[in-house]
């Protein structure tokens, strides 16, 4: 698997921090470990993770430079982290990268839900395949997928014309409470902050308050910083 696109280095590189504190209670949990030993080895994965993805983005590759670096973890344990860090880490860099092609893809003004639907589906997400919808309808910065670690549905772009052809029409509102209602979502509370693709639009600036003075009070305020002339 190779991975070339620089937005989803740049989604993994810039968001080290936010990465690292989602990862550290994954990782203490995984390997029995205190915190502060988690949250190192979180640091060292995610410099391997932009590592391998500056030289290419193989999965091989980020394997190897965990498998070097002496983690004193066993084996197994640390492959299996490993790959499960580079790969939940991908999938949210993918999904962000996704989210960022779909605001500029005006051609695509509609789309829907994929669900896999085999046996490793969670059938939570099964309703998502029902959903059709503007492209800009806030149902999907409430769920746009993945919903989880293990979740593997997502969402594909329609024009017009293929919404016409489809035969499928656009979900009712009214349809969209019962959806949701059987929609869930399992990423643990430390990866909100990395759900960015599914954030709504930030609400306008608040205001300053505005302060008004009479005159009086203006002169008031003003005399105290006038030097004193006798
Ligand atoms: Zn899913």
């Amino acid at each position: 698997m190779i991975i070339a696109a620089n937005d989803i280095v740049d989604w993994v590189s810039d968001r080290g921090d936010l990465l690292i504190a989602a990862w550290t209670p994954q990782i203490a949990t995984m390997t029995d470990w205190e915190v502060p030993y988690a949250k190192a080895l979180a640091g060292e994965l995610h410099d391997g993770m932009v590592t391998s993805l500056l030289r290419g983005g193989t999965e091989a590759n980020f394997l190897n430079l965990v498998a070097k670096s002496n983690t004193g973890l066993d084996a197994r344990t640390e492959r299996d982290l490993a790959e499960r860090f580079f790969g939940v880490t991908l999938k949210l860099a993918r999904a962000a990268h996704r989210h960022a092609q779909d605001g500029k893809a005006t051609a695509l003004p509609f789309k829907y839900g994929t669900v896999v639907g085999d046996a490793r589906t969670d059938p939570s997400h099964l309703p998502l395949a029902d959903v059709l919808l503007p492209r800009e309808h806030p149902f999907w910065t409430r769920w746009q997928p993945p919903f989880g670690m293990d979740c593997r549905c997502g969402t594909i772009g329609m024009t017009n014309g293929q919404l016409a052809r489809s035969g499928r029409s656009i979900t009712p509102d009214e349809a969209l409470p019962a959806i949701e209602a059987q929609l869930r979502d399992t990423w643990p509370a430390e990866f909100r902050p990395l759900l960015d693709f599914r954030q709504p639009p930030a609400p306008a600036t608040p205001q300053q308050p505005t302060i008004t003075l009479s005159q009086q009070q203006l002169d008031d305020i003003l005399s105290a910083f006038r030097p004193d002339t006798d």
